[in-house]
């Protein structure tokens, strides 16, 4: 008799959870509003302080079934506070580098020059939510920013010189293997944060486990708490045990409890220094993991959890900085150059229309993948191999290939033709 009561106590328990997550993630129909918050916890607009989480390539699918399992529990609370939401990683492959580029900066990888992990460059001043927000507000001075990241390379400031050298460093170091796509390229011009580097109040980087990563973010927020903050704390956790264990593992699950305890940690100080009703939380990841799978070769599922209750829909990576910088105030469709996304806050029809602006059909986008198939397969078997497809998408190959099979069908270049008719939507 007790284990029945106790079972249908916990199944109770489960049901009210679930209803009060579950309808949240509706993405067809409008979100419902979460309850009205007592006033002292509505974040005023604009915030004073922003800190946006990356937990490194964990997929949106594992998230829901955590949420599920009541294993998230401080992602939990921030988004009975305001929502969860679907975001999908569009613009380029699914890997580390070009995601976190596209999350800290709302442009395209023709902007920003960080099209994989292999083909990138340092972006260029000026184009980070962090330089941006900076000018913004009149200077360094005004806001704080910095970056904490736990992977040395891929969401790396180093130069040309420093890469070489800490290269031989990370071999020799053992704590934390890098993951399978992790492995740091010497390359001449650095990688993607070197410029951004010297514009925060602090950059710090390295190979890390949460552990490791959590206390170094409470100590540079007690650091740069005044006079306002724009934070970027990344976990790697979730990505390393993906690839080492895949996505079905218990370990890639762990991981993400991991980052979810920081999440509370940071969340708590936040209320003991009285910030937290002055501080906007967005919590989000760069990319899903392929399924059953180590790898996350064709993984765009994103999400992001926020207690922003301005936030009603959800979109593309890249809406995710433009939501950031239009909550600080900015004039987000005056900013040069241009993002390619859009503020996820607002009524979602006008979003969608906005989305829908010269955006292909289906069946368009299939009629132009048939011409262009036709015009340039030159040995005639219906699809395009990496050297016939058109110059425009060379660089983009492995992303529209989504099989893998080598040779892009008229399928998989409608899809790539409706993406990119999506980020030039501007
Ligand atoms: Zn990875």
């Amino acid at each position: 008799m007790k284990v029945l009561k106790t079972s249908w106590l916990v199944y109770m328990i489960a049901v009210a959870f679930l209803l009060c997550v579950f309808p949240i993630r509706a993405q067809e129909t409008p979100p419902e509003q979460p309850p009205q918050q007592p006033a002292e916890t509505t974040p005023p607009s604009p915030p004073q302080n922003v800190v946006l989480f990356s937990w490194d390539g964990l997929d949106r699918m594992v998230v829901w079934e955590l949420l599920a399992k009541q294993k998230l529990p401080n992602l939990a609370a921030l988004i009975r506070e305001g929502s969860l939401q679907e975001i999908d990683v569009v613009l380029h492959v699914t890997v580390t580098k070009p995601g976190h580029t596209t999350m800290l900066t709302g442009l395209d990888p023709e902007t920003t020059g960080v099209f994989s992990n292999s083909d990138y460059r340092p972006i260029p001043e000026g184009y980070t939510i962090f330089e941006r927000v900076q000018k913004h507000f009149g200077g360094k001075e005004a806001i704080r920013t910095f970056m904490v990241t736990a992977k040395i390379a891929h969401v790396g400031g180093r130069g040309p010189d420093e890469i070489g050298e800490s290269t031989k460093k990370d071999k020799q170091k053992s704590k934390v293997a890098p993951g399978a796509d992790d492995s740091p390229d010497v390359e001449a011009q650095g990688e993607p944060f070197f410029l951004t580097r010297k514009n925060l109040d602090v950059f710090d980087s390295d190979q890390r486990e949460a552990t490791e990563t959590g206390p170094l973010c409470l100590k540079y927020l007690t650091q740069f708490k005044e006079p306002r903050f724009l934070a970027f704390l990344h976990f790697s956790d979730p990505d390393h045990s993906g690839h080492k264990h895949g996505r079905d593992s218990q370990e890639y699950r762990d991981a993400a409890v991991a980052c979810d305890v920081w999440l509370g940690k940071v969340v708590e100080w936040l209320k003991q220094e009285k910030l937290y009703d002055k501080t906007i939380i967005y919590v989000t990841t760069d990319h899903g993991f392929d399924e059953h799978a180590s790898s996350h070769s064709n993984a765009p599922d994103s999400w992001l959890a926020t207690n922003d209750k301005d936030v009603t829909h959800g979109g593309m990576l890249a809406d995710v900085p433009a939501t950031i910088l239009a909550r600080f105030g900015l004039s987000v469709d005056k900013l040069e150059p241009g993002l390619v996304g859009v503020p996820l806050t607002g009524p979602a029809e006008t979003a969608a229309a906005e989305s829908g602006k010269g955006k292909l059909s289906a069946e368009e986008a299939k009629t132009k993948a048939l011409e262009q198939i036709k015009a340039n397969d030159k040995d005639g078997d219906g699809k395009l191999s990496a050297e016939e497809l058109p110059s425009e998408f060379a660089r983009s190959f492995s992303r529209i290939d989504a099989d893998g099979d080598g040779f892009v069908s008229e399928d998989e270049l409608s899809k790539a033709l409706v993406r990119q008719s999506k980020r030039k939507r501007k």
